[in-house]
């Protein structure tokens, strides 16, 4: 089954279901200042699910752009994470629950009407943790579903509830237990997460044991991974989503671009896909407007600009080149997007400058980290101090995700307190004496929490997956 095929399935069956479709919200909300980007399908419900304002509908559903910062060093690297990828997703403002939630999913999953699984294949996870055991989940899988006690996983909050996090920390607000459907590729190791389905029935309010206040109304809010679930229907080699029907050509033209012939297991497979997957990031942001620059969004598609730029260089393609890849994520996407067709020569124009203009420090730059990473090693250290790490980012443009990856492929760390200490120092300069804290890693709303509403000019940590290739 095609990608685009399967979108519209899974579209029109929750229509059958009583959903409204909607269209997918924006990439870069202006609007929301907990989020550089939308991470997922319910981004754009959240009045919805807080019970703000007059409900249009109480049942919906949409195919979402997202782009998912933390994921950035596992593209390439395990098999289904991209920083740009599609969620089709499910919701419910105090509409149908839990029982039709889990249902649904299985019905769209294994009947062979829509998406036809082999049942045998699929296995869940129910929350089990600090907050109690979602036993009406357990019960709805084991005995209106059929699943076996034995393929019901009981996982704790970090797995299983969402949003996950201590119960003194909070964060305050809509959250409930989640309920993660896993497929098991044949030939292969391990399980691939497709489908998470979140039942949203408590308020947070404060501290533990009785923080947990049911809501007057329970939602529903699911993201089921578009490029996953296409992978796994393809039957696809490796059960990678970049050799999908969207991801595979995608690779194959940007191999095509730096002069290398894309194969998967072929020790380039990894650079081609980031490669890949940040110029389909970068495509979608900068259509909408969002050009790499020195902060906030600009900063990250900056980041993924200057990586997939750095690893083409690495391969030997020495003058601008990912320009040349837009009009192929123009092809493979414009199907459901042709909005971005529109935008093609701009968005090549403004990622051809900014190539140009890294191209110009990059061979220095490189080189510069060569010394120091031989110094380094003489003193006896792996680790590159951050006086260097401050000298490579402004001389030369290496950001520091740059830096730290370049050493990482080196078996090297960056000694990152140290750099963020000087870039503190460096950015109270540059603007005249305000200080500008936030260099924190960690998601933008916890940062903010603790430091205020200080500029944005820091990183996010990524996870890394168990599965490696
Ligand atoms: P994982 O554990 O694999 O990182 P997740 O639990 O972080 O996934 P959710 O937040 O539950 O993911 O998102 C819902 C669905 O979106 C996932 O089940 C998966 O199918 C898909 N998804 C999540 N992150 C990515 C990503 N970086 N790239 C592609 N698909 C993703
Ligand atoms: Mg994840
Ligand atoms: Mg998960
Ligand atoms: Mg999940």
């Amino acid at each position: 089954m095609k990608t685009d095929e399967l979108r519209e399935k899974y579209l029109s069956f929750f229509e059958t279901k009583g959903c409204l479709r909607r269209p997918s919200d924006v990439l870069v909300p202006r609007d929301d200042p907990t989020v550089l980007f939308t991470p997922a399908g319910m981004n754009q419900f959240k009045n919805e699910f807080m019970g703000i304002g007059k409900l249009e509908f109480t049942a919906a559903t949409t195919c979402q752009k997202c782009l998912r910062t933390g994921d950035i060093s596992n593209v390439g690297v395990t098999p289904y994470h991209h920083t740009f990828f599609e969620m089709l997703g499910n919701f419910s403002f105090g509409d149908y629950f839990k029982r039709e939630a889990i249902h649904w999913a299985w019905e769209f999953l294994t009947d062979a009407k829509w998406l036809g699984l082999d049942k045998d294949r699929l296995t869940v996870s129910v929350y089990k943790g600090k907050w109690g055991f979602d036993e009406e989940a357990f019960n709805i899988w084991k005995d209106e579903i059929g699943l076996p006690a034995d393929r019901i996983a009981c996982l704790e909050e970090d797995e299983n509830y969402w949003p996950a996090s201590a119960p003194s920390e909070g964060p305050d607000g809509v959250c409930g237990p989640c309920s993660e459907i896993f497929y098991h590729p044949p030939g292969v190791d391990g399980d691939v997460e497709i489908w998470n389905l979140v039942f949203t029935q408590f308020n947070r309010v404060g501290d533990p044991p009785d923080n947990l206040r049911p809501l007057p109304s329970k939602n529903i809010d699911t993201g089921m991974g578009l490029e996953r679930t296409a992978a796994v229907l393809q039957g696809v080699s490796n059960i990678s989503n970049f050799e999908n029907d969207v991801l595979k050509p995608l690779c194959v033209a940007a191999g095509d671009v730096v002069g290398v012939k894309y194969e998967f297991a072929a020790p380039q497979g990894r650079a081609i896909r980031r490669i890949a997957d940040h110029v389909r990031a970068a495509t979608f942001a900068m259509h909408e407007g969002v050009m790499p620059d020195r902060e906030k969004e600009n900063y990250v598609i900056r980041q993924l600009v200057r990586r997939a730029l750095l690893e083409g260089y690495l391969l030997g393609r020495k003058d601008p080149f990912l320009y040349e890849i837009v009009p192929a994520v123009v092809d493979v996407m414009q199907g459901a997007y042709p909005e971005i067709g529109k935008t093609v020569e701009s968005v090549q124009n403004s990622l051809k400058e900014e190539e140009s203009q890294f191209l110009g420090t990059i061979e220095r730059g490189l080189s510069r980290f060569d010394r120091f990473a031989e110094a380094a090693k003489s003193a006896g250290s792996k680790s590159i101090s951050g006086d260097d790490a401050f000298t490579l980012h402004t001389e030369d443009g290496f950001l520091i995700e740059l830096t730290e990856a370049i050493a990482a492929d080196r078996g090297l760390t960056v000694d990152m307190p140290a750099f963020k200490e000087r870039m503190g120092v460096h950015e109270e300069i540059s603007r005249g004496g305000k200080t500008v804290s936030v260099m924190a890693a960690g998601p933008l709303d916890l940062l903010r929490k603790e430091h205020g509403d200080t500029e944005f000019v820091g990183y996010e940590e990524a996870t890394c997956d168990s599965r490696i290739i």
